[in-house]
This record gives structure tokens, C-alpha cells and sequence, in this order.
């Protein structure tokens, strides 16, 4: 396999760099470093993959990237470049959205129209259902999503389906259903809530604390990833989620459980676009990609508080 992962630098990108080099694969990452977040924390994130004679780094925008270069030989896409992030996506900003998520994926599915890829796989998220579909969320469902940024990463799922209709693209979409673990973006609720608490600072909740998640650990959704690279049915979406339904309440006394110290809470007003609930069917992708969630939220959680405090060590 040659696989190109977009977004190589980021969170997930890094983590499914290093789980295909390990497996083998030879690797072409790209990432353009956004400024979302801090490059050096990117930086670190490639350190492991830099060290393979069989990855080779891009640093470049994939709207303005040679495609042709980068394709060369590549039998495997996995695309995972974006803007991520609800709350920031109203306003303003929405130009980055529809740059990072829409035209940037146009274009590479431009691209990679007619090329004999294996698969292209395209990393989409939870954000495209919307609060009215009926939980657990289902593949088939009706999506309307609530955000911007929903409506960002939905626009590229249908252009990709386009691909796969029009141009026989072996195109494979995942819906990501909230990842967390090492290396988790400091945007993200769980990075931003365990730092807090080893400060000893309040932790800040919207709204009641009564809305679900369905947690995925980054080692399970980069497994799913992987196997949609070889078994994922072209055409077909996938929702990808850890498997326990859990509220933002549950959440706050598991950390004060590991931290060992009681949790202050500051009170916020629900935000626009967050969902009230998110919870997946994975049954789809239990079949075609053989995929179980293998890391409960509590395994995890340790895991990612383990790994922000060896970053501060
Ligand atoms: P991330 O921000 O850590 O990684 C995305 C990377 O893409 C960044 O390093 C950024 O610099 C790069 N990038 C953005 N635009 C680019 C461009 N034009 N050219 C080159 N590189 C570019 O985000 P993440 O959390 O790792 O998310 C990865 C993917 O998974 C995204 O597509 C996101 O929408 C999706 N997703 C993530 C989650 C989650 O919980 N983290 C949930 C659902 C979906």
C-alpha cells in the first residue's frame, strides 16, 4: 500500500500515519498547518512518522499543491484535511470552511478522477445528522446538520459521492462520532477539560451537562479508518463511534475520579450548533469493516490525561 493521508500533521492524520507505517505501508503526508492551533503541537505529533525512511511530509496547501505529484503512485487516500470545529464555523470564518473542507476536497477528487486507486476515504463526522434524527443515528437517516461546519463536511461526502457515481471513484466515507485520546486537538472538550482540572481550574460546561456523546477512542477510529481503506464498500458511509452513550455530566466525575480532586464547575449558556445528543449505530461498519470499539471511556480518558501530563513533564 501507498498511502497518502491528508491533514497527516493533525490529530487523527498523525495517529493513522503512524498506525500505517507500522503496518507497513509507505506513507505521503501533507499538511499546510493551520494556524487552529499551534504548529509546534503538529510538529510534535509527526516526530515518530519523520523517523521512517518510508514517510515522506508535504508541507503545502492541497488547494494550490501540485496533485499530480502527490498522487504519483498512490494506491490508497485517506482524507482527512479540514477545518474542524463547530462553534467557530458561523460567520466570518465560514470562508476557511468552504476553502479547508469543500473546495480543497473538490479538487482532489477532481484529481483523483480516473487514477486506479483501491480506495479513497474520506473522513466526515456525527455533525452531518443533526438533532433530528431519532438515536442511535443511523447511516440512512435523514441529515440535517446544525452547524456550518456540518454542512462543510457534508458538502464534500456528496461531492465524493458524485465521484464514485459519475467517475467510479472506490470512494468511502466515515462519520466520526467525537475522537479523543493522545494527541487530541486542545479545541476539543476532553483536552480542554483534563487540562483544567490538573490546573485546579473550573471546568466549563454549556448548558445542563445533560447532553450525550458517543466517544471514540483515536486508536479505534484509526482502525476503522484502516480497515475502510481494504474493506470499505465503495459508495458506502460509515459511521464510526466508541459504543457508550455518556453526558458531559458523566463525564465531569469520571475526571474528578482521576484527578483525585473535586470538580468546580463554570456555568455556561448552551452554544449554537452543538448537538443535544449524538449516540451511533455501528452496526454497518461491524459488518463490512469488522469494526468493535475496544477502549472503554474510562481506559481512555486515563489515557489521554497520562499523555497531556507526560507532554507538561
Ligand atoms: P486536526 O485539525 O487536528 O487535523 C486536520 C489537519 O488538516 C490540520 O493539521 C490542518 O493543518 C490540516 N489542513 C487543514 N486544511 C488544510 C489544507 N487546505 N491543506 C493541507 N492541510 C490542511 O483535526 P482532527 O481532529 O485530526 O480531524 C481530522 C478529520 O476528522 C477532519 O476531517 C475532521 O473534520 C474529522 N473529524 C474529526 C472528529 C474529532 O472528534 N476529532 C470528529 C468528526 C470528524
Amino acid at each position: 500500500m501507498k498511502a497518502l493521508v491528508t491533514g497527516a500533521a493533525g490529530f487523527i492524520g498523525s495517529t493513522l500515519t503512524d498506525r500505517l507505517l507500522s503496518q507497513g505501508a509507505d506513507v505521503v503526508g501533507i499538511d499546510c498547518f493551520t494556524d487552529y492551533y499551534p504548529r509546534a503541537l503538529k510538529e510534535r505529533n509527526l516526530a515518530a512518522a519523520r523517523q521512517s525512511p518510508r514517510f515522506r511530509f508535504v508541507e503545502d496547501d492541497l488547494l494550490g499543491t501540485d496533485l499530480d505529484a502527490l498522487l504519483d503512485g498512490v494506491t490508497h487516500i485517506f482524507h482527512l484535511a479540514a477545518q474542524a470545529g463547530v462553534r467557530k464555523s458561523w460567520g466570518r470564518d465560514f470562508g476557511v470552511y468552504v476553502h479547508n473542507n469543500i473546495a480543497v476536497s473538490q479538487r482532489l477528487l477532481e484529481a483523483c478522477a480516473g487514477r486506479p486507486l483501491d480506495r479513497f476515504v474520506y473522513a466526515s463526522t456525527s455533525s452531518v445528522y443533526g438533532d433530528d434524527a431519532p438515536i442511535p443515528m443511523r447511516e440512512d437517516q435523514r441529515l440535517q446538520p446544525l452547524s456550518p461546519y456540518g454542512v462543510s463536511k457534508l458538502a464534500a461526502e456528496h461531492l465524493g459521492h458524485l465521484y464514485h457515481v459519475n467517475h467510479g471513484l472506490p470512494f468511502v466515507a466515515l462519520r466520526y462520532f467525537t475522537v479523543y485520546g493522545p494527541r487530541q486537538r486542545p479545541d476539543m472538550g476532553f483536552h480542554r477539560f483534563l487540562t483544567a482540572a490538573m490546573d485546579g481550574r473550573p471546568l466549563t460546561r454549556y448548558g445542563d451537562g445533560e447532553q450525550t456523546r458517543d466517544f471514540t477512542f483515536v486508536a479505534d477510529a484509526v482502525t476503522g479508518t484502516v480497515a475502510a481503506g481494504t474493506r470499505g464498500v465503495p459508495g458506502r458511509v460509515y459511521n464510526l463511534g466508541g459504543g457508550a452513550r455518556v453526558t458531559v455530566n458523566d463525564v465531569f466525575a469520571m475526571i474528578g475520579r482521576l484527578v483525585g480532586e473535586p470538580i468546580a464547575i463554570d456555568q455556561q449558556p448552551p452554544q449554537k450548533g452543538d448537538m443535544r445528543d449524538t449516540y451511533a449505530d455501528t452496526s454497518r461498519a461491524a459488518t463490512d469493516l469488522g469494526f468493535a470499539p475496544s477502549v472503554t471511556l474510562e481506559q481512555g480518558l486515563a489515557e489521554e490525561y497520562a499523555w497531556l501530563r507526560s507532554e507538561r513533564a
